[in-house]
């Protein structure tokens, strides 16, 4: 805390990412990135890209880009929003659709981002009681007068809601932003991108960081109505028009045309997975089913604290929350088949 400090400033609790310690190495899964490479066509567009234009402003409306992701999901430039990284995505979202005084929805155990870019824009919010199993409880999800925002699948526990579902929340939610927050939407789930052509009130955000390996590059994008997108333009150019260099316009523009290694890694991810789940089973753990690149584990006796220390100490990182509902909870994201057995083997020595 600081005099120099602004008020807003002072009253802000930041959002704390995952830890990156630099002691030794670790076997790292507590950020759910993408344990395999990007698709080398991005790599040689990227450095192909980094040559004397950079002396030039990127494009602000980044339309390649746009036109590219348009293309591959079947929408126009016009329905598609870019942002550097789907978190600034999410916080130009709540600036463009969220008002003070006006509540939005979203469940108790989620995103941990979203109370706090509530709380930087002063937007009220209401949590919704996640049943036992985690699952949305699909019915409490109205909101006559704010907004509603929910991960699918959810994070952190990866439990996935059907596009049924989404359907009845969007029907219920006519004259109100419903925003998908789709990050982890690749590795087995449903996008709700379909539902795009019956409601123009649905925001879908994604990003790159996860199924396409590209969380260093930062980008992230969202999908909806002309109108929708063109609040968040409204928003980015009056912040900063640059929001995406033109090494990430080029890196990102190649990952969309790379569909044979996004669909190779994807596939890998999600058969580590199943792999996975019925190891730790076996161990004893509680497993909250996934549509995620990561797990959500409990064990009936050892708390969740001690085992993320002492994985930690067996050189493994995964996240623990000391929160209310999860702090017997594990998030451990998918890594490498190596990478997830030398995490299985430290487990066993930990719950034997
Ligand atoms: N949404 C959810 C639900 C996430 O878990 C994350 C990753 N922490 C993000 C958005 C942000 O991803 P990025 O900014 O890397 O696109």
């Amino acid at each position: 805390m600081s005099k120099y400090w602004s008020k807003a400033v002072q009253g802000l609790e930041p959002y704390v990412p995952g830890e990156q310690p630099k002691d030794k190495v670790y076997v790292k899964l507590n950020t759910n990135e993408n344990p395999y490479p990007p698709s080398p066509k991005a790599i040689l567009a990227m450095q192909a890209a980094a040559d004397d234009k950079l002396r030039l402003y990127p494009p602000p409306t980044c339309d390649e880009l746009r036109d590219t992701i348009g293309a591959y999901y079947g929408l126009k430039k016009e329905q598609v929003f870019v942002g550097n990284g789907s978190d600034e995505v999410l916080a130009f979202s709540f600036m463009a659709f969220f008002d003070p005084g006006s509540p939005i929805l979203f469940p108790d155990i989620t995103y941990s981002f979203y109370p706090v870019y509530a709380a930087l824009f002063h937007i009220d919010y209401q949590l919704v009681t996640l049943n036992e199993d985690f699952s949305i409880p699909v019915e409490a999800f109205w909101q006559p007068n704010g907004g509603i925002i929910f991960p699918n699948p959810n994070a952190p526990t990866g439990r996935y809601l059907s596009l049924a579902a989404i359907e009845t929340i969007l029907r219920k939610n006519r004259d109100q932003v419903v925003i998908v927050d789709e990050a982890y939407i690749d590795f087995g789930g449903e996008s709700a991108i379909k539902l795009l052509q019956n409601y123009d009130n649905l925001l879908i955000i994604q990003t790159l960081s996860k199924s396409r390996s590209l969380a260093g590059l930062r980008v992230g994008f969202a999908l909806g109505s002309a109108e929708l997108i063109e609040a968040l333009d409204r928003v980015k150019n009056s912040i900063n028009s640059y929001t995406l260099d033109r090494v990430a316009l080029a890196g990102a523009v190649e990952a969309f045309k790379d569909e044979a290694h996004f669909e190779e890694t994807r596939q890998k991810i999600m058969a580590t997975r199943q792999r996975v789940m019925v190891s730790i089973e076996k161990l004893g753990f509680e497993v909250v089913p996934s549509t995620a690149n990561l797990i959500f584990i409990s064990h009936p006796v050892i708390p969740a604290e001690r085992i993320f220390r002492e994985l930690r100490e067996h050189g493994v990182l995964v996240r623990y929350f000391k929160k209310p509902r999860i702090d017997n909870f594990l998030r451990v994201s998918i890594g490498s088949d190596e990478e997830m057995d030398c995490f299985l083997t430290a487990l066993r020595d930990i719950v034997k």
